[in-house]
């Protein structure tokens, strides 16, 4: 299913958005304000965004500028006023469409199913975002060994990466420690299980709030870990 985030504040335009995308099966997350909407479009992967133009704390201009940056996903303007739209093109923000409302949701619907197929026939059936996995304010790039907590890049040695990335790639899933050991220790020769506990320990640090309640990694009692999705 695809997936859509909405940024728009006003409450009725935002959920009539919300129901005609959802009606037509794409699944709908929906932030009311500039910050949570870009923090989420970092955040998350989407196949879509359709971004408001004014909006509470950030605008849609520093949002689109800011999710151009590091993202390559198609972007829907939505504006009150026509003269915005000039604006938006003048200033060479990346976006991929402009609407102005009042518009229909069948037209909304249509922009977004054609700009979808447009991507998917840019990326030729290639599909970059499995290299990241997204879940909540935990990114990791796989391709580029890199991990992300709420966007500020956390270093980790190459046995910590791995062993997250693998954890992370076998969600709800518990593994015993001997597994975990055997998958990402495999034939090296050094440490033995209690090795596992200390990458644990040193990942948890590193990606959660609070180590005591980890979000991300359970302990499961007896039986090992468990990556939270
Ligand atoms: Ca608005």
């Amino acid at each position: 299913m695809k997936k859509i985030l909405i940024i728009e504040d006003e409450t009725s335009i935002a959920e009539l958005e919300r129901d005609y995308l959802e009606i037509n099966g794409f699944s709908v997350a929906l932030e009311q304000t500039g910050d949570a909407g870009l923090k989420r479009a970092k955040t998350e992967e989407f196949d879509l965004i359709v971004l408001d133009l004014m909006l509470p704390k950030v605008d849609g201009f520093e949002i689109c500028r800011q999710i151009r940056n590091d993202k390559d996903v198609p972007i829907l303007m939505v504006s009150a006023k026509r003269e915005d739209i000039d604006k938006i093109r003048g200033l060479g923000l990346g976006a991929d469409d402009y609407i102005t409302k009042p518009f229909s949701p069948g037209e909304l619907v249509a922009r977004v199913k054609a700009h979808i197929a447009r991507y998917e026939r840019l990326r030729g059936g290639r599909e970059p975002k499995n290299d990241i996995i997204s879940i909540r304010g935990l990114r990791i790039d796989k391709s580029a060994r890199r991990v992300y907590v709420n966007e500020a890049e956390v270093v980790f040695t190459t046995k910590e990466f791995d062993l997250l990335v693998f954890l992370a790639m076998n969600p709800n899933r518990v593994f015993s420690k001997e597994e975990l050991f055997d998958k990402i220790w495999g034939m090296d020769s050094f440490g033995d299980i209690a090795t596992v506990t200390v990458h644990i320990k040193k990942v948890r640090e590193k990606i959660e709030m609070d180590t005591s309640n980890p979000q991300y990694i359970e302990t499961i009692w007896g039986a090992g870990y468990r990556f939270k999705v």
